[in-house]
């Protein structure tokens, strides 16, 4: 049976970058939605026993501890916020932040919400909030990185946070959020496919192949580059399959196939741990949980997305 996984992270379409012309009443409308994240955390909520983003309105208790808000854009006719929450210097000692945050929503009766990480819980979100979830977190970590202008040294003011971008008030340098292209590459020797494990990666798991890339470089460039030093094969016939924002934190996928003659791998230990081949058959059976000799990729992955495609004969 075929099974086709969804791309997340993927549907921002909607998510209208119209900027509020008048913050503060905006801020204030009732209608809108806030996000709130903590220790690079989301708040999620679970209703029968579906993981939602918990969007909060302007009157909650959170909203007195946010030291970082930033505007995300508009789905249909609500602007939607996003918050980082965090104790004071002198609380921060005194507590454990996410205890304290439940809590609160505890005392608030929100006893469905909870602290979640979206690496782990993306998949359980539709595919809309995991859009929304990726994008609010790849923004707030990114603001909250950059709080300083590196060509003259001041500190951004928080006006600054209506807009995606920041534009020193002082110099008039515009900084735009960063994006780091990674390539991953679905290699292909007649009937097997090579897969790899990074030293980070969870037991067993194994993915494609992937690298950032580098200055200077197209996508193919990179693509044998990363190959010929992580594995020692060299590649040829390189074609975009397709590509995923990934918010850990601010990475856009970009998923290639390509096809080798060559068979030995001379694996770089510096790069990854552990590659080997698999043939189709064999990674069919893993996919569809009737072997368990490694762990694919996690669904909503573009590498799973990858070595569908290819199982399923549609590359
Ligand atoms: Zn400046």
């Amino acid at each position: 049976m075929k099974t086709k996984s969804k791309l997340f992270f993927t549907d921002t379409k909607k998510i209208i970058r119209k900027y509020p012309e008048n913050k503060k009443r905006i801020q204030k409308e009732s209608k809108n939605l806030h996000i709130f994240f903590c220790e690079g955390l989301i708040l999620t909520k679970k209703i029968n026993n579906k993981i939602k983003i918990n969007f909060l309105s302007k009157e909650n208790p959170l909203m007195s501890y946010v030291d970082l808000t930033v505007y995300l854009g508009k789905s249909k006719s609500k602007s939607l916020y996003v918050h980082n929450l965090s104790l004071n210097k002198k609380n921060k000692d005194k507590f454990n932040q996410i205890e304290f945050f439940n809590n609160i929503l505890k005392q608030e009766k929100l006893f469905n919400s909870t602290f979640s990480d979206l690496r782990i819980t993306f998949a359980g979100l539709s595919l809309k909030d995991s859009s929304i979830a990726g994008l609010a977190k790849s923004l707030i970590n990114w603001k909250s990185e950059n709080k300083f202008c590196t060509k003259c040294g001041i500190k951004f003011e928080s006006f600054t946070n209506d807009h995606w971008e920041i534009k020193c008030e002082h110099c008039n340098k515009v900084y735009f959020p960063r994006i780091d292209p990674v390539i991953i590459v679905i290699i292909i020797n007649d009937n097997e496919t090579l897969i790899g494990r990074s030293h980070h990666f969870p037991v067993k798991l194994y993915s494609c192949l992937a690298g950032f890339v580098e200055l200077g470089e197209t996508l193919e460039n990179a693509a044998m580059r990363e190959i010929k030093e992580e594995v020692g094969l060299n590649i040829y016939d390189i074609k975009f399959i397709t590509n995923q924002p990934w918010p850990f934190p601010s990475s856009l996928m970009i998923g290639l196939s390509a096809k080798t003659k060559d068979r030995k791998l001379i694996i770089d230990n510096n790069e990854i741990e552990d590659a080997f081949w698999v043939s189709k058959e064999d990674l069919k059976l893993v996919l569809n949980g009737k072997a368990d000799n490694f762990i694919p990729a996690r669904k909503g992955t573009i590498a799973r997305y990858l070595l569908e495609k290819w199982v399923n004969d549609e590359m």
